[in-house]
């Protein structure tokens, strides 16, 4: 039997709700991952210190007993945050980010900001404070495409912001392009981008061919086969810039599945199974823990997890749910359409 011993893996972006989703999903991060980069877009949203914290021990409260899992908070920035706060939440080690979300681009992220001009206060002291910035990398207008939003993010808002405040150290999160991807490994330094495991396996056909598929519906949604492939090239490379950020999102079933579905895909419970697929196909199993373990660390300037996990390669594919039940009703678990002979030795 194929046997892969790992670092144990951090999740660089993730959605873990709130209330009865919360306490149905946390599990399913914290049974393989160390740590995760928490999103603030709740409603209302984390925007204070005072938030983050409260959010913090809500997700600690909620971790099944014995499992060690450590949320990274994040502040979601708004026009008004005041950066004596933010200042305050990176000294006191409660935040580790600060989480850009243009106005309307994502699930709840209608507080988010219209104007990078009023936000540049608390930007400029992150960057003398060295606390990174994460973008959603996709403009809001309505005149421009949905499969186009990310490029004319880089050029219009990213490329720009970097000119202005080059010591801002910036993630851009889920890149889902070529364009990204090109954009990240042109740049000289302070750029990185997180990768999610969904857009390693699908493109917009698993969405739109044969009926509209929700549960493969996310934003940035998945685009063409050669962003797809250009989006593997990167993860499998091993360049340091390029790390896992699983995005996964949990909405209930009838929010996806109904007239205007959510956007957001389930991927925490199979994950580590669908890389090491992936990874493995690429020739490329000796580059997996870069990806899901060391890479993400070095950026955000923690240590890499000391502890293990160790994947099986077995005969017989994993069964995993098809939903996790929560008791905000059921949860579609990401199916990559391929059986996965890859699985976590569970302790
Ligand atoms: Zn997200």
């Amino acid at each position: 039997m194929k046997t892969l011993t790992l670092r144990r893996p951090d999740d660089w972006h993730l959605h873990l709700r709130d209330g009865a989703i919360l306490q149905g999903v946390i599990g399913d991060t914290s049974r393989h991952f160390a740590r995760a980069i928490i999103m603030p877009n709740l409603v209302p949203p984390v925007v204070t210190t005072t938030d983050a914290r409260a959010y913090r021990d809500r997700i600690i409260a909620a971790l099944p007993n014995g499992d060690r899992f450590e949320p990274l908070m994040t502040l979601y920035l708004t026009e008004h945050t005041d950066p004596d706060d933010v200042e305050e939440g990176k000294k006191s080690g409660l935040i580790t980010a600060v989480k850009l979300y243009p106005a309307g681009a994502t699930t709840n992220s209608h507080g988010g900001v219209r104007d990078l001009d009023k936000a540049m206060p608390v930007l400029e002291r992150m960057a003398k404070i060295g606390l990174p910035l994460c973008v959603h990398g996709e403009v809001t207008t309505p005149d421009v495409d949905i499969f186009d939003r990310e490029a004319v993010f880089i050029e219009t808002v990213l490329d720009p912001l970097r000119k202005r405040l080059p010591e801002l150290k910036i993630t851009m999160e889920h890149v889902t392009t070529a364009d990204g991807i090109d954009y990240i490994k042109s740049s000289k330094g302070n750029l990185a981008g997180s990768i999610t495991t969904h857009h390693l396996i699908i493109n917009r056909n698993a969405i739109l061919v044969g009926g509209i598929r929700p549960h493969y519906y996310c934003l940035p949604v998945a685009k063409r086969e050669n962003h797809r492939l250009a989006l593997r090239a990167a993860a499998i490379s091993g360049d340091a810039r390029f790390f896992l950020g699983t995005d996964s999102a949990p909405h209930v079933d009838p929010l996806k599945e109904c007239a205007c579905g959510c956007a957001g895909i389930y991927t925490s419970v199979n994950t580590m199974s669908c890389l090491a697929h992936v990874f493995e196909e690429e020739n490329a199993l000796d580059k997996l823990e870069a990806f899901t373990s060391l890479n993400g660390p070095v950026w955000y300037g923690l240590k890499p997890n000391e502890e293990t996990i160790t994947l099986e390669k077995r005969d017989e594919p994993a069964n995993f749910p098809p939903k996790r039940e929560t008791g905000a009703g059921p949860i579609t678990v990401f199916d990559p359409m391929f059986p996965l002979h890859w699985q976590v030795v569970e302790k």
